[in-house]
């Protein structure tokens, strides 16, 4: 029999599982203390369970391990990249970025992703599987026990698109903010997504307090289209909707992230469709200049053009900033390590 993913069981779930095998609800809470406080890697380590019930845990339940299969540390800045490798042997891609009020994690939601925006190293290989609760939360836990230092704000930024994974994306984000695990507060955490129009309004509904960025990168429904295969499914008007709803209901202004694409959308025209529709939003519009990915041939803007972009919004009255480039020495851009190793695998 299959032993059961102890990590992936909330608070409540857990206290409930260890009554079924006949536990007091106390041993329950020790052990999620374990787990999600402590960190514990091993049924071993929690001396204050005794021997008996530490092996009957070890029976039954698997604490789910990840090997670090590579650690980059950046010359640049204090940014670390971490390529982990899952039980089934695949491999995903976690950030660790030291900012000066604390350090945020960019956690991956999936092995793979099946959105396929052009620029994006991640669509390359298309969608492999989602990642558990266990695995998402594991990026975090490992990042603390190898650094010793703590993690305060989590951005779901990296590999997968979290909201087609929906149900484990939200049992995440419960569980990393609950107290009595790391208890990260809701508003240090932000979401991205591409646009699915469905999931975001289901989100707005949930009661959470995390920032949702939204992965906007065109100015127009034409050109998300030419970037975003998503666009084809849900229309620019539907997403900002949906966006609004989601301000409404959680008072959580929307971050807009815009990948900037050297003569694709960084054009006089394309500052002057964004401010239009950015006008009147109570939002925050991020301008990335796109990260060089091997396999496709999109590039930067110069940093007078980026500057400039800026300058109009500004001036059309737009809350904007320009994304400070983070560890673009170590593949700091999403899917660019996971691919550098399939690729140095499949050479051999
Ligand atoms: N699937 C989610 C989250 C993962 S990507 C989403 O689409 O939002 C996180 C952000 O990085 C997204 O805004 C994504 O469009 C952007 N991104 C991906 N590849 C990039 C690249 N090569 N350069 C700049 N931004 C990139």
């Amino acid at each position: 029999m299959d032993k059961k993913d102890i990590l992936s069981y909330s608070y409540e779930e857990l206290l409930l599982e260890m009554e079924s095998i006949g536990e007091k609800c106390f041993r329950g809470k020790q052990v999620y203390s374990w787990l999600h406080e402590k960190l514990a890697e091993d049924f071993s380590q929690m001396t204050n369970l005794s021997k008996e019930f530490r092996e009957r845990l070890n029976e039954q339940y698997e604490i789910k391990k990840m090997k670090t299969a590579a650690r980059q540390i950046s010359r640049n800045d204090p940014t670390e990249k971490f390529l982990f490798e899952l039980a089934d042997g695949n491999r995903i891609e976690s950030v660790l970025m030291r900012y000066n009020y604390g350090n945020s994690v960019c956690v991956s939601s999936q092995v793979g992703c099946r959105m396929g925006c052009r620029f994006c190293a991640s669509a390359i290989g298309g969608l492999e599987r989602n990642l558990e609760v266990s695995e998402m939360l594991g990026q975090i836990y490992q990042i603390q026990r190898i650094t010793g230092e703590r993690v305060s704000n989590i951005v779901v930024m990296g590999t997968g698109e979290p909201l087609d994974n929906y149900g484990n994306f939200v049992k995440f984000i419960r569980m990393v903010s609950d107290s009595h695990g790391l208890h990260i507060s809701q508003r240090n955490i932000t979401a991205s997504t591409c646009g699915i129009v469905p999931a975001i309004r289901q989100l707005a509904e949930e009661g959470l307090q995390i920032t949702l960025a939204l992965s906007l990168h065109g100015s127009s429904q034409e050109k998300r289209k030419q970037l975003m295969p998503v666009a084809n499914k849900y229309e620019l008007s539907e997403v900002l909707e949906a966006c609004d709803r989601y301000f409404e209901s959680t008072g959580r202004r929307i971050t807009f992230e815009y990948s900037m694409v050297k003569g694709v959308n960084d054009r006089e025209e394309d500052a002057r469709e964004l401010s239009a529709m950015l006008k009147g939003r109570n939002c925050h519009l991020n301008l990335i200049p796109v990260n060089p990915v091997k396999e496709r041939d999109f590039e930067k803007p110069n940093r007078k053009n980026a500057l400039q972009f800026k300058n109009k919004l500004e001036k059309n009255g737009i809350n904007v900033t320009i994304r400070k480039e983070r560890g673009s020495d170590i593949d700091g851009a999403c899917g660019q390590l996971r691919r550098k190793f399939a690729g140095s695998e499949k050479e051999k």
